[in-house]
């Protein structure tokens, strides 16, 4: 058996043309674009192509971006001070600052300085909150976008068996959250679980966030389980996901590759959120099915 390719990329593609048709009437109605602010602090090249793909993303959706590029030696006020004049700028709908930070920059206090209804990242305490208790807020991009992935193989999550592997506030944390939200059994695992390998072979979905090239083993997978990698892992051979891929592929029932799976998914969940941010600012309703 060979598992079936989950494609991100067309996925996402996907998504990202349903959010611009909703732009377009959003734009009629209200005489503006939704509005996403990016902040760059410093020349860090990986972070420096994360904001160029988010800005032609958003505007790809016809949607404005606010680029802000700042110097390496910025300081915690002036960052504060622009994430504030963000905060009550009527055109920005959603705020995302690029981490990591340098190291001289209070990361922490500069995330709980976003206004929780425009955090189109997901990353303040209160959206984390909202989650743990299953309010509206904005969930991170890149656990939505593995959900909105398994629930076009799984439209009904209910009651499997879903374990997932670390647990980030960025990744695990949330997506187990999502999970649970949606009546799966969930297990988060972590670098101090006993014997991974057992509870993933009980899973009908794995979602791996780990940081490690290859860490699940193909001999893990349940037959015909749902493999989602989150991994992204630069290796002389080049980037890997944090499953052995071909092994998995040869058990699993669906699997996502890397690159082309979860990682396309995670800016079209940030154009997505920006958009939802965009119609709660102006009271309007959302018009977005399930399965955006
Ligand atoms: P992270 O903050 O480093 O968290 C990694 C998690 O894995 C931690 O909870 C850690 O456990 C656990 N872990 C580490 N070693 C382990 C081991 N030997 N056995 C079991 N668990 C172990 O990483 P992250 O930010 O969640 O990211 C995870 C991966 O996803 C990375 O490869 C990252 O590049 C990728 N990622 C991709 C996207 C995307 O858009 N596709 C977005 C974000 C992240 P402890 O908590 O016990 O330390």
């Amino acid at each position: 058996m060979t598992a079936t390719l989950i494609d991100g990329k067309a996925r996402a593609a996907r998504l990202r043309a349903d959010i611009a048709t909703h732009v377009a009437p959003f734009k009629a109605a209200t005489g503006r674009a939704p509005g996403l602010a990016v902040v760059l602090v410093g020349e860090d090249p990986a972070s420096a192509v994360y904001v160029r793909s988010k800005g032609k993303a958003t505007r790809e959706a016809g949607m404005e971006s606010f680029e802000h590029r700042l110097p390496v030696d910025t300081t915690s006020e002036a960052l504060l001070a622009l994430v504030r004049d963000l905060n009550v700028d009527p055109r920005v709908d959603g705020i995302l600052v690029q981490l990591p930070l340098p190291a001289h920059i209070d990361t922490q206090a500069v995330l709980l300085a976003i206004d929780p209804d425009k955090d189109v990242d997901g990353f303040h305490p209160v959206n984390a909150g909202r989650l743990a208790i299953g309010a509206a807020g904005f969930v991170p991009c890149t656990p939505l976008g593995c959900l909105l992935l398994l629930q076009d193989i799984h439209p009904q999550l209910a009651g499997m068996e879903a374990v997932v592997i670390g647990r980030s506030n960025i990744v695990g944390k949330p997506m187990a959250q999502l999970l649970l939200q949606q009546s799966c059994t969930v297990t988060v695992t972590h670098s101090r679980t006993r014997d991974i390998a057992a509870h993933v072979r009980r899973a009908d979905i794995v979602v791996a966030a780990v940081g490690i090239a290859q860490f699940v083993q193909g001999d893990w997978i349940k037959p015909g389980a749902s493999v989602i990698d989150v991994g992204i892992n630069r290796t002389e051979t080049g980037l890997v996901g944090d499953v052995d891929f071909a092994a998995a592929q040869a058990v699993a029932g669906a699997i996502t590759p890397v690159p082309g799976g979860v990682g396309p998914m995670t800016i079209a969940c940030l154009i997505r959120n920006t958009y939802v941010s965009a119609c709660r600012r102006e009271g309007r309703p959302d018009g977005l099915g399930t399965a955006s």
